[in-house]
């Protein structure tokens, strides 16, 4: 069904050795010490011990360091990326009427214009930014737009690019028609849906309140045809729960379950305001939930109820959320936060493990993602980071797993490897001009936010 028109299907097979691991995380309780990894192609062939190069293999050095599986930013909105440190002291719906439909608004009129240069831009500079801080993946609820996933096959990022669905509550300026949101979609998955690469697509109904119960229907039939994951935020605030017990008597996520949303396929941001008879929901039907606790603090949304959702089993994964609720995508920041906020939101400093957060920002982002990554193991996808421990606030190390979640910063990440491949080896980023691109996107993200300044555009 794919046209061979992008990049991202075309790689040649390369044979690389890591070697001399000081500190091998195969997941957050496998840890191996001085063994090397040997990837073919786009996954890991063998790990072990003084393992011997093939002939033409590239080999990385892993001297003192730690190498785990490529963190996974389960959740983020790449064009967000031109709002960092806007619009602080809001909550979350005097946030969208402030901050982000003005530049909704500007972007698309950018893109009826027919210039989707600055989608390519956003999205180079958070793929820049993710794969600096060892993010070897994220799933992106975007202003769609098929530069947006050019600039992640440029890059070299894994991407799931979960295309935008609403129907309801957004102002009429930044609203898509629904026959015309539906084709775009098709047309979405026709060109850039490739499981067997680096770009997926799946849904996104934006949330619950923002579509029709005739769109969520679409969407969870076109999932099932196409075997595609369904991302959506659900519960983030009470008056999100309020409201949909006025407007559909039923709770949010009791209304997915209603239309039959539940399942696997489902990745649910947020949960904050879930109650017992929800979270029995969410474990049942085996949904994972994505966690994002620097947007939650930043919104003043509330904590999410991760103790009781461990308790009852619920597979939870790990997100920055977009730059205008965060303001970074930085994955190590995301888990000491997850860390300190499980602790505070319990009353109890051993309610979240340092192990639970590293579970979430990688296996947990793996399910959500739906690739096949998150641990280190032969066979499966080959997403690493190698970080270096020689910093002074890394030293001395008593226990590995804590120093990365506790101590270790986006900057200790040294070399990137996504499908197999090497795009930061010694902090450069081997795969586009990293300085013209950051200055190009520095200067239109100003002008474009200049310009949602004067937008009227309100709900
Ligand atoms: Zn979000």
């Amino acid at each position: 069904m794919v046209q061979d028109i992008c990049s991202h299907r075309r790689r040649a097979e390369v044979t690389l050795l890591i070697r001399y691991i000081a500190f091998l995380l195969r997941d957050a309780c496998r840890v191996d010490h001085d063994v090397d990894i040997l990837i073919e192609g786009n996954r890991i062939a063998a790990i072990g011990s003084h393992l011997s190069a093939p002939a033409g293999a590239e080999i990385v050095e892993a001297t003192g360091c730690a190498v785990i599986p490529g963190l996974i930013n389960g959740h983020t909105h790449l064009y967000q990326n031109f709002l960092k440190g806007a619009g602080t002291g809001l909550c979350l719906t005097p946030w969208c009427d402030r901050v982000l439909f003005p530049m909704a608004d500007v972007i698309l009129r950018q893109q009826r214009a027919g210039n989707q240069r600055p989608a390519y831009l956003w999205s180079t500079l958070g793929a820049i930014e993710m794969i600096r801080g060892g993010t070897t993946c994220c799933q992106d609820l975007d202003v769609s737009m098929d530069t947006v996933f050019q600039a992640w096959a440029d890059v070299g990022l894994r991407g799931v690019a979960a295309i935008t669905l609403a129907d309801a509550w957004i102002p009429p300026e930044v609203m898509v028609e629904t026959e015309r949101l539906k084709q775009s979609t098709l047309g979405y998955l026709e060109r850039w849906h490739d499981p067997a690469g680096r770009i997926t697509i799946s849904l996104g109904p934006s949330a619950p309140f923002l579509c029709t119960d005739e769109l969520l229907t679409w969407t969870r039939h076109t999932a099932e045809k196409y075997d595609l994951g369904i991302h959506i935020h659900v519960a983030e605030t009470a008056h999100e729960v309020g409201d949909s017990l006025r407007d559909h008597g039923k709770r949010p996520l009791e209304r997915l379950e209603a239309l039959g949303l539940l399942g696997e396929r489902l990745s649910a941001v947020h949960c904050v305001h879930v109650n017992d008879t929800e979270i029995e929901l969410l474990a049942r039907h085996g949904v994972t939930v994505v966690h994002c606790p620097k947007s939650n603090m930043k919104l003043a949304d509330g904590v999410m109820p991760w103790p009781k959702l461990k308790a009852a089993g619920v597979p939870v994964a790990l997100a920055n959320d977009g730059c205008a609720s965060n303001d970074l995508l930085d994955m190590w920041e995301e888990m000491r936060a997850a860390a300190l906020l499980g602790s505070i939101g319990a009353g109890n400093p051993s309610a979240i493990t340092p192990a639970d957060v590293f579970r979430a920002a990688t296996k947990g982002g793996a399910r959500a993602c739906r690739v096949d990554a998150g641990t280190l193991d032969p066979g499966r996808l080959a997403d690493i980071a190698i970080v270096d421990l020689s910093g002074a606030h890394l030293r001395p190390i008593h226990d590995i797993l804590q120093t990365l979640v506790f101590c270790a910063r986006a900057a200790d990440v040294r070399d990137v490897i996504i499908d197999g491949r090497v795009v930061m080896r010694q902090r450069q980023i081997l795969t586009v001009d990293e300085a013209a691109l950051v200055g190009e996107a520095d200067g239109v993200g100003q002008e474009l936010y200049a310009r949602a300044q004067q937008s009227a555009v309100r709900r």
